[in-house]
């Protein structure tokens, strides 16, 4: 499948070894095809076997939680915390909980992660967590119960200056809120040792909004230096409700886009006038309810039972924000079909391999995860540099940072796939100037 015997013999090892792991090998497939013609040009990468140290994570934590829920009834979840390298910085990444996660989930969102980070070019390096629990029905209390539960486990793990834990799917600022108590208590400690925290405890302004709006960012330099246009007049398709995809809807109407459709795992609504955001956010963050439920407050919207079919909505611009593997190459087909000039990804690797190859040889623009939703974690960042100074920034201050950030992100990222022959294909690019660092810093560390 590769050029090269020592790529194919990296990339067969890791199959033979984690064949039960479809979705890290999916991620280290996607980015060893990029990296190859990096890799040849550099012999020291396979003397020091650096691909297999980078794709191999240092250590990958498993621990069981036990809670009990509301009726008095014991409860055994499975928790993950790994630590994928920290060659440029403390591990950092979100938690998840969600009943897929498993080894393969959170060993492909720390890999991903690592080049993420490095491609932020803050000091982070990468990791990931979370439990296979399902906050879905759950009480409040209940909820309370499992985080502490959860932090009773991986506090051991963690600290400021050693892996800087986050939000992800499941995972907003409630939970954080209920695990930075416990860690707290149990280590007598006031740091920084997770980010998305609440205001009033060391959080940071726009950290909310960080990879909906730095998704927006990254789309809008992308619309520019590639197709020479904006957002302006485009009709935009966001999948996902929740944090990021909220956020990017946002963004994209306060750029000029109008945003028509957004789902749940259950469905996705469409309203041709545009989405009122307001109610979204009222029925998703305020009551937790059901995105169909938008269709009983907004006249004239529609709803459809079906996520993945949000994609056959005509649109200029597409954003999945929802999560892996939610975009396959059929809907890819009936993207372009239906004149999409733009996919940028605000979930972690939304797109099948068979999908992003076919953005990319149509000429579409296309925004890989790894650099298009990195304002959340360049936000982190932000917010783990403010805790060491004991300072707040204001949400201008912070989003003018993140702002600078995404446009170096497209930069760097357009810079790399310039280099490697096709300026579409903004994958290649990001995974090389995300790797670059990386390697040089596993390089000059030794061992
Ligand atoms: P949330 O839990 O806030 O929201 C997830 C949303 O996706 C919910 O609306 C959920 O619906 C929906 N969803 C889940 N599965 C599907 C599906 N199969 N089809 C359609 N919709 C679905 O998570 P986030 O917004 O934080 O995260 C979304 C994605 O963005 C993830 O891939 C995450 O890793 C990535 N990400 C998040 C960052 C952050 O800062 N939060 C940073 C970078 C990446 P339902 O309510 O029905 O479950």
């Amino acid at each position: 499948m590769f050029k090269t015997e020592y790529v194919n013999r990296v990339y067969n090892d890791l199959k033979k070894s984690y064949s039960a792991e479809p979705e890290f090998l999916q991620a280290a497939e996607e980015i060893l095809i990029s990296l190859e013609p990096y890799v040849m040009k550099h012999k020291e990468i396979e003397a020091k076997k650096i691909l297999e140290r980078f794709l191999e994570p240092e250590r990958l934590i498993e621990f069981k939680v036990v809670w009990v829920n509301d009726k008095g009834e014991y409860q055994v979840n499975k928790g993950y915390r790994v630590q994928y390298n920290s060659a440029i910085g403390p591990y950092k990444g979100g938690l998840r909980f969600h009943p897929s996660v498993n080894r393969s989930i959170i060993k492909f969102l720390g890999l991903e992660q690592t080049l993420k980070n490095s491609l932020t070019s803050l000091p982070m390096g990468g990791g990931k967590g979370g439990s296979d629990f399902d906050p879905k029905g759950k009480s409040d209390s209940e909820i309370l119960h499992f985080c502490q539960a959860f932090m009773t486990e991986l506090y051991k793990y963690i600290g400021p200056e050693e892996d800087v834990p986050a939000g992800d799917i499941g995972v907003g600022a409630r939970e954080i809120g209920y695990m930075f108590g416990q860690y707290k208590k149990i280590r007598g400690e006031f740091n920084g040792v997770l980010t998305g925290k609440g205001l009033s405890y060391g959080g940071s302004l726009a950290r909310k909004q960080a990879t909906g709006y730095g998704l927006c960012y990254f789309t809008s330099e992308a619309l520019k230096h590639l197709l020479n246009t904006d957002f302006n007049n485009k009709t935009v398709v966001v999948s996902g409700s929740g944090n990021v995809a909220i956020y990017a809807a946002e963004k994209a109407t306060t750029l000029g886009g109008k945003v028509v459709a957004m789902s749940d795992s259950n469905g996705y609504i469409y309203d041709p006038e545009g989405i009122k955001l307001d109610v979204v956010k009222q029925i998703k963050e305020v009551e937790r309810a059901r995105i169909k439920e938008y269709t009983n407050r907004v006249p004239g919207s529609f709803y459809y039972e079906g996520s993945k079919n949000i994609w056959n909505t005509k649109c200029d611009i597409a954003l999945p924000c929802a999560t892996q593997n939610e975009l396959d190459l059929d809907a890819a087909k009936a993207l372009v079909k239906n004149g999409v000039i733009c996919v940028c990804e605000g979930s972690n690797m939304p797109s099948t391999l068979e999908a992003s190859k076919y953005f990319i040889e149509n000429n579409i623009v296309f925004g890989p995860a790894k650099a298009a939703n990195a304002g959340g974690v360049a936000t982190s960042g932000l917010e783990m540099s403010q805790n060491s100074l004991h300072l707040s920034w204001s949400f201008e201050e912070v989003d003018s940072k993140l702002h600078t950030i995404m446009v170096n992100i497209f930069k760097n990222t357009l810079d790399k796939a310039i280099e490697s022959g096709n300026k579409f294909d903004l994958v290649s690019g990001a995974n090389i100037a995300g790797f670059e660092k990386v390697c040089d810093a596993m390089l000059a560390e030794g061992i």
